[in-house]
């Protein structure tokens, strides 16, 4: 892909990136921390069952929304290295309205779907 091809990818990028890293903050998760440990909740949860389960509910969303955001910044790092928009299992080119749905996607269609099964 030109660079110039790369661009508009680039801007969805950077709004996603934007917008994950805003609903993290929102979250009281650290966006730039690596993992969800040493993280400072204040939900005023009580300790009770029904809290700890609400407590892994958001848990489980911030995991989503870190990897989410990881792996917009491989694809920045791609974008950098001219090496955006290809397969990381078969190399081939993936389809542009697959990386307009996903810009951040890192197999094209056919091997997502042997990744699923
Ligand atoms: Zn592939």
């Amino acid at each position: 892909m030109e660079a110039a091809e790369m661009t508009p990818y680039r801007e969805l990028l950077d709004e996603q990136k934007e917008a994950l890293r805003r609903q993290l903050t929102d979250m009281g998760a650290d966006p730039d921390a690596d993992s969800l440990e040493g993280m400072d909740f204040d939900f005023g949860f009580a300790d009770s069952a029904q809290s700890t389960a609400e407590r892994n509910k958001v848990l489980a969303v911030i995991e989503r929304l870190r990897e989410n955001l990881h792996d917009i910044d491989l694809a920045l790092a791609k974008i950098e290295k001219g090496t955006y928009g290809i397969c990381e299992r078969c190399g081939d080119p993936i389809a542009p309205e697959r990386l307009e749905a996903i810009p951040y996607a890192r197999l094209d269609m056919k091997c997502k779907q042997k990744e699923s099964g």
